[in-house]
Protein backbone atom coordinates (compact mmCIF):
# COMPACT_ATOMS: atom_id res chain seq x y z
CA UNK A 1 0.00 0.00 0.00
CA UNK A 2 3.23 2.06 0.52
CA UNK A 3 3.71 2.06 -3.11
CA UNK A 4 0.28 3.42 -3.93
CA UNK A 5 0.59 6.42 -1.17
CA UNK A 6 3.83 7.23 -3.04
CA UNK A 7 2.38 7.25 -6.49
CA UNK A 8 -0.93 9.12 -5.37
CA UNK A 9 1.55 11.97 -3.71
CA UNK A 10 4.04 11.81 -6.85
CA UNK A 11 0.70 12.29 -9.15
CA UNK A 12 -0.32 15.32 -6.80
CA UNK A 13 3.22 16.95 -7.17
CA UNK A 14 2.49 16.56 -10.92
CA UNK A 15 -0.43 18.48 -11.15
CA UNK A 16 0.55 21.00 -8.55
CA UNK A 17 4.22 21.73 -10.47
CA UNK A 18 1.25 22.14 -13.37
CA UNK A 19 -0.31 24.64 -11.10
CA UNK A 20 3.07 26.35 -9.67
CA UNK A 21 4.28 27.17 -14.08
CA UNK A 22 0.92 28.86 -14.26
CA UNK A 23 1.33 30.87 -11.10
CA UNK A 24 4.96 31.38 -11.99
CA UNK A 25 3.98 32.82 -15.38
CA UNK A 26 1.38 34.90 -14.69
CA UNK A 27 1.94 36.16 -11.22
CA UNK A 28 4.72 38.92 -12.40
CA UNK A 29 2.29 39.95 -15.12
CA UNK A 30 -0.23 40.46 -12.21
CA UNK A 31 -3.45 38.56 -14.16
CA UNK A 32 -3.29 35.66 -12.08
CA UNK A 33 -7.34 34.95 -12.30
CA UNK A 34 -8.37 37.59 -15.15
CA UNK A 35 -7.79 34.98 -18.25
CA UNK A 36 -8.45 31.19 -16.98
CA UNK A 37 -7.44 29.09 -19.41
CA UNK A 38 -4.37 28.46 -20.93
CA UNK A 39 -2.93 29.63 -24.63
CA UNK A 40 0.19 29.29 -26.82
CA UNK A 41 1.97 31.99 -26.58
CA UNK A 42 2.89 31.77 -30.48
CA UNK A 43 -0.43 31.44 -32.21
CA UNK A 44 -2.39 32.10 -29.09
CA UNK A 45 -4.88 29.11 -29.49
CA UNK A 46 -6.59 27.86 -26.37
CA UNK A 47 -4.87 24.76 -24.68
CA UNK A 48 -7.13 22.21 -24.07
CA UNK A 49 -7.43 20.00 -21.77
CA UNK A 50 -5.33 16.83 -23.63
CA UNK A 51 -2.75 19.25 -24.01
CA UNK A 52 -2.33 20.24 -20.07
CA UNK A 53 -1.74 16.95 -18.83
CA UNK A 54 1.59 17.36 -16.92
CA UNK A 55 5.05 15.96 -18.31
CA UNK A 56 3.05 13.40 -20.41
CA UNK A 57 1.40 16.29 -22.97
CA UNK A 58 4.97 17.80 -23.20
CA UNK A 59 6.18 14.01 -24.49
CA UNK A 60 3.53 13.23 -26.55
CA UNK A 61 3.35 16.58 -28.35
CA UNK A 62 7.34 16.08 -28.78
CA UNK A 63 7.74 19.75 -26.86
CA UNK A 64 5.98 21.34 -29.69
CA UNK A 65 2.54 23.28 -29.74
CA UNK A 66 -0.20 21.36 -31.77
CA UNK A 67 -1.18 23.81 -34.20
CA UNK A 68 1.82 26.09 -34.59
CA UNK A 69 5.08 23.32 -33.57
CA UNK A 70 6.23 26.72 -31.77
CA UNK A 71 8.49 24.71 -29.31
CA UNK A 72 7.52 24.97 -25.25
CA UNK A 73 9.94 25.66 -23.26
CA UNK A 74 11.37 22.51 -21.48
CA UNK A 75 11.12 24.73 -17.95
CA UNK A 76 7.63 23.50 -17.65
CA UNK A 77 7.84 19.42 -17.70
CA UNK A 78 10.80 20.19 -15.61
CA UNK A 79 9.01 22.17 -12.88
CA UNK A 80 6.45 19.77 -12.75
CA UNK A 81 8.87 16.53 -12.49
CA UNK A 82 11.17 18.43 -9.45
CA UNK A 83 8.09 19.19 -7.53
CA UNK A 84 6.67 15.58 -8.02
CA UNK A 85 9.95 14.26 -7.11
CA UNK A 86 10.62 16.59 -3.85
CA UNK A 87 7.04 15.94 -2.69
CA UNK A 88 8.10 12.31 -2.82
CA UNK A 89 11.50 12.60 -1.73
CA UNK A 90 9.71 14.81 0.98
CA UNK A 91 7.36 12.06 2.04
CA UNK A 92 10.34 9.57 1.99
CA UNK A 93 12.17 11.31 5.11
CA UNK A 94 9.71 12.75 6.64
CA UNK A 95 6.21 10.69 7.06
CA UNK A 96 3.29 12.24 7.94
CA UNK A 97 4.98 14.89 10.40
CA UNK A 98 4.26 18.72 10.56
CA UNK A 99 8.10 18.63 9.30
CA UNK A 100 6.46 17.15 5.71
CA UNK A 101 4.12 19.75 5.58
CA UNK A 102 6.43 22.65 6.21
CA UNK A 103 8.32 21.08 3.18
CA UNK A 104 5.61 21.36 1.00
CA UNK A 105 4.74 24.55 1.69
CA UNK A 106 8.52 25.31 0.80
CA UNK A 107 8.94 23.27 -2.63
CA UNK A 108 5.72 25.23 -3.88
CA UNK A 109 7.53 28.28 -3.05
CA UNK A 110 10.60 27.49 -4.50
CA UNK A 111 9.22 26.05 -7.92
CA UNK A 112 7.27 29.20 -8.84
CA UNK A 113 10.87 31.23 -7.50
CA UNK A 114 12.65 28.62 -10.19
CA UNK A 115 9.30 30.01 -12.87
CA UNK A 116 9.06 33.87 -11.84
CA UNK A 117 13.34 33.94 -11.77
CA UNK A 118 13.61 32.36 -15.55
CA UNK A 119 11.11 33.64 -16.98
CA UNK A 120 11.01 37.06 -15.69
CA UNK A 121 14.26 37.98 -13.70
CA UNK A 122 12.10 38.66 -10.68
CA UNK A 123 10.68 37.03 -7.19
CA UNK A 124 7.83 38.91 -6.73
CA UNK A 125 6.77 40.12 -3.43
CA UNK A 126 2.81 39.12 -3.48
CA UNK A 127 4.56 35.39 -3.51
CA UNK A 128 6.98 35.74 -1.29
CA UNK A 129 4.08 37.81 1.20
CA UNK A 130 1.73 34.70 0.42
CA UNK A 131 3.94 32.02 1.72
CA UNK A 132 5.34 33.65 4.80
CA UNK A 133 2.93 33.55 7.08
CA UNK A 134 1.93 29.67 6.38
CA UNK A 135 6.24 29.12 6.90
CA UNK A 136 6.08 31.22 10.38
CA UNK A 137 2.62 29.80 11.97
CA UNK A 138 3.71 25.85 10.43
CA UNK A 139 7.08 26.86 12.20
CA UNK A 140 6.28 28.33 15.27
CA UNK A 141 3.67 25.67 16.02
CA UNK A 142 3.15 22.83 13.75
CA UNK A 143 7.02 21.63 13.84
CA UNK A 144 8.95 24.15 16.06
CA UNK A 145 12.58 24.07 16.37
CA UNK A 146 14.30 24.08 19.80
CA UNK A 147 13.30 27.63 20.72
CA UNK A 148 10.51 30.04 19.21
CA UNK A 149 13.05 32.73 18.05
CA UNK A 150 15.51 30.60 16.12
CA UNK A 151 12.91 30.98 12.92
CA UNK A 152 13.12 35.01 13.87
CA UNK A 153 16.64 34.50 14.27
CA UNK A 154 16.99 32.66 10.91
CA UNK A 155 15.71 35.29 9.11
CA UNK A 156 17.28 38.20 10.29
CA UNK A 157 20.38 36.52 9.51
CA UNK A 158 19.03 35.91 5.95
CA UNK A 159 18.15 38.88 5.41
CA UNK A 160 21.21 40.70 6.86
CA UNK A 161 24.00 38.68 5.08
CA UNK A 162 21.64 39.12 1.48
CA UNK A 163 21.38 43.02 2.20
CA UNK A 164 25.28 43.25 2.96
CA UNK A 165 26.48 40.97 -0.17
CA UNK A 166 24.00 43.46 -2.22
CA UNK A 167 25.32 46.51 -0.85
CA UNK A 168 29.19 44.96 -1.01
CA UNK A 169 28.64 44.19 -4.69
CA UNK A 170 26.66 47.11 -5.54
CA UNK A 171 23.43 45.62 -6.89
CA UNK A 172 24.99 42.02 -7.22
CA UNK A 173 21.88 40.68 -5.68
CA UNK A 174 18.48 41.21 -6.06
CA UNK A 175 15.57 42.62 -3.93
CA UNK A 176 13.51 39.71 -4.34
CA UNK A 177 16.60 37.50 -3.40
CA UNK A 178 17.47 39.68 -0.41
CA UNK A 179 13.61 39.21 1.02
CA UNK A 180 13.60 35.51 -0.27
CA UNK A 181 16.50 34.73 1.85
CA UNK A 182 14.35 36.44 4.92
CA UNK A 183 11.61 33.81 4.43
CA UNK A 184 14.15 30.63 3.93
CA UNK A 185 15.91 32.03 6.91
CA UNK A 186 12.72 31.65 9.11
CA UNK A 187 12.12 28.14 7.44
CA UNK A 188 15.51 26.49 7.74
CA UNK A 189 17.23 28.06 10.95
CA UNK A 190 20.25 30.51 10.90
CA UNK A 191 22.78 27.43 10.18
CA UNK A 192 21.10 26.27 7.47
CA UNK A 193 20.37 29.39 5.80
CA UNK A 194 24.29 30.72 5.77
CA UNK A 195 24.81 26.98 4.07
CA UNK A 196 22.26 27.83 1.66
CA UNK A 197 24.09 30.89 0.64
CA UNK A 198 27.17 29.20 0.43
CA UNK A 199 25.86 26.40 -2.33
CA UNK A 200 24.06 28.80 -4.40
CA UNK A 201 27.39 30.50 -4.82
CA UNK A 202 29.46 27.34 -5.64
CA UNK A 203 26.49 26.09 -7.79
CA UNK A 204 26.29 29.37 -9.58
CA UNK A 205 29.72 29.99 -9.73
CA UNK A 206 29.70 26.01 -11.32
CA UNK A 207 26.65 26.77 -13.67
CA UNK A 208 27.73 29.62 -14.94
CA UNK A 209 31.41 28.41 -15.77
CA UNK A 210 29.71 25.45 -17.64
CA UNK A 211 27.11 27.83 -19.35
CA UNK A 212 30.17 29.96 -20.56
CA UNK A 213 32.03 27.55 -21.52
CA UNK A 214 29.55 26.11 -23.85
CA UNK A 215 28.56 29.93 -25.04
CA UNK A 216 25.30 29.84 -23.74
CA UNK A 217 25.48 32.86 -22.18
CA UNK A 218 27.88 36.10 -22.72
CA UNK A 219 30.53 37.27 -20.14
CA UNK A 220 28.64 39.74 -18.09
CA UNK A 221 25.39 38.73 -19.20
CA UNK A 222 23.44 38.93 -15.63
CA UNK A 223 22.23 35.29 -14.88
CA UNK A 224 18.90 35.12 -12.81
CA UNK A 225 20.56 33.85 -9.39
CA UNK A 226 17.09 32.44 -7.94
CA UNK A 227 17.50 28.67 -9.18
CA UNK A 228 20.80 28.84 -7.55
CA UNK A 229 19.21 29.48 -4.01
CA UNK A 230 16.66 27.16 -4.54
CA UNK A 231 18.76 24.13 -5.42
CA UNK A 232 21.00 25.68 -2.19
CA UNK A 233 18.03 25.57 -0.23
CA UNK A 234 17.27 22.43 -0.84
CA UNK A 235 20.18 20.60 -0.28
CA UNK A 236 20.71 22.64 2.77
CA UNK A 237 17.24 21.99 4.24
CA UNK A 238 17.12 18.22 3.35
CA UNK A 239 21.14 17.65 4.35
CA UNK A 240 22.10 20.86 6.10
CA UNK A 241 22.42 19.32 9.71
CA UNK A 242 24.29 16.09 8.55
CA UNK A 243 27.16 18.10 6.76
CA UNK A 244 27.12 20.51 10.15
CA UNK A 245 27.69 18.09 12.22
CA UNK A 246 30.66 16.35 9.88
CA UNK A 247 31.99 19.65 9.84
CA UNK A 248 31.97 19.91 13.09
CA UNK A 249 33.68 16.70 13.88
CA UNK A 250 36.38 16.78 11.29
CA UNK A 251 37.19 20.34 12.64
CA UNK A 252 36.33 19.85 15.90
CA UNK A 253 34.66 23.24 15.74
ZN1 LIG B 1 0.88 27.57 -31.03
Amino acid sequence: MEVLLYLYIGLIGLCLGSFFNVVGLRLPKGNLWTRSRSYCPSCERTLKARDLYPVFSYIFLRGACRTCRAPISPLYPSVELMTATLFVFAYWQFGLTGEWVVSLILISLLMIVVVTDLRYMLIPDKLLLFFAPFLLVFRLFIAPFEFWWQPLLGSAVGFSLLLLIAIISKGGMGGGDIKLFAVLGLTLGWEKVLLTFMFACLIGALMGGILLLLKKVKRKQPIPFGPFIVAGALISYFYGMDLIHWYRAISGF
